[in-house]
């Protein structure tokens, strides 16, 4: 039901918006893990619903008259989407319990997935068994039945339940697949839950807690997939199966190519640090080259030649510095740096490293002045 008449009984103001009691609804109470019914009544908007003691307040974003005749409709789009991923949560809990023992523990309908906690470990291959059993269960088409059992039943009756229930129980069937305690909305047949996608499972507290989306929202999600994929296939030029062979591919070959200029940018440094003049104690270079190509640079100055020497790294106005000595103490060069060119950074007696913002030029003159 997503529209409904009704009649107004009680409308208090709160500290923002209002209360609204009707004498009948359709609207869902928050509870059993499924959040609350949005929508309209009449021309106010229902932000929330909660039940207590047997009442359901609806809050709203304006008051209504007492007595007045009201027309209820529901977010239906929201609604269905909220059945279809609790009812796909009734069989795939209902398949796990039957085939491994395991009991659904913890249950989350949030905004982008379901989670399900489980109190036992799957293998990726039995999610996988699972998935295709509850997909199976929704070919089937199945009735989701309602019943309120007496206590006489209930005591025979073997059912799932997360809770310990206070008065009376609403047994929600599954024919072949689940028999559960809840309270909240579900598809009146399973063939209107759509796909029952399984898209993630990590370990959770000893056992696992399992994502899932259904029905359109595991639309949605097969579309942004899709997406993803046919831009990677394009910008690669790689057919969308091959894609994972391919990056792997393209990742060995970075990090092979990584290796060679690892190699070379050794040779050119070397070659740099022999062309130093003889005698040459204090060294700088400006080398555009990463972290460990700094510091290999230093090393081999420091072996060769110099004393002390600095690399330094980018363009005027953000530079990296790497400086090393075998001699003296060069933290204090790294505050003095800091100091005059708004630097960060620091080290060891031997070696300090950093940031600052000063230009080439600037930089250069106060090397010569150490
Ligand atoms: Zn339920």
């Amino acid at each position: 039901m997503s529209t409904f008449t009704a009649k107004v009984e009680s409308c208090m103001p709160l500290k923002e918006g209002y209360q609204i009691v009707l004498d009948r609804t359709a609207f869902f109470p928050e509870g059993g893990g499924q959040g609350a019914d949005t929508g309209m009544i009449s021309s106010v908007r229902v932000l929330d619903v909660q039940e207590k003691d047997g009442i359901i307040f609806h809050f709203t974003d304006a008051p209504l008259k007492m007595g007045q005749e009201v027309e209820g409709s529901i977010d239906w789009e929201k609604r269905f989407s909220k059945m279809q991923q609790h009812t796909g949560e009734h069989i795939v809990s209902g398949i796990v319990h039957s085939r491994f023992g395991y009991n659904n523990v913890g249950f989350h309908l949030g905004e982008e997935n379901v989670t399900l906690d489980f109190n036992g470990v799957l293998t990726t291959e039995e999610l996988r068994e699972v998935e295709y059993a509850a997909n199976e269960a929704v070919a089937a088409n199945v009735d989701v039945l309602v019943s309120y059992p007496d206590d006489k039943e209930l005591e025979t009756l073997k059912y799932r339940s997360k809770i310990e229930i206070e008065g009376q129980t609403r047994i929600v069937t599954i024919p072949g697949y689940d028999v559960c305690a809840c309270c909240a909305p579900h598809v009146r047949r399973t063939g209107e839950i759509g796909i029952i996608k399984l898209v993630q499972m990590q370990k959770y507290k000893g056992g696992v807690r399992i994502a899932m989306k259904c029905g359109f929202r595991a639309l949605e999600d097969y579309n942004k997939k899709e997406t993803t994929v046919k831009a990677l296939s394009a910008l690669l030029s790689a057919k969308e199966e091959e894609l994972t062979d391919f990056v792997e591919r393209l990742k060995e070959e970075i990090f092979e190519l990584k290796g060679k200029i690892l190699g070379l940018n050794q040779k050119i440094f070397q070659s740099k640090v022999e062309k130093l003049e003889d005698g040459c104690d204090k060294v700088i270079f400006f080398e555009d080259t990463d972290a460990v190509g700094m510091r290999n640079l230093m090393n081999l100055a420091l072996e060769k030649k110099g004393k002390m020497c600095a690399v330094f790294s980018g363009k005027d106005g953000e530079y990296k510095y790497v400086i090393g000595s075998k001699e003296k103490d060069v933290r204090q060069i790294a505050n003095n740096l800091n100091e005059m060119f708004q630097g960060r950074g620091g080290g060891k007696p031997d070696m300090v490293q950093g940031s600052l913002k000063g230009t080439k030029e600037q930089i250069e003159k106060m090397w010569d002045k150490l």
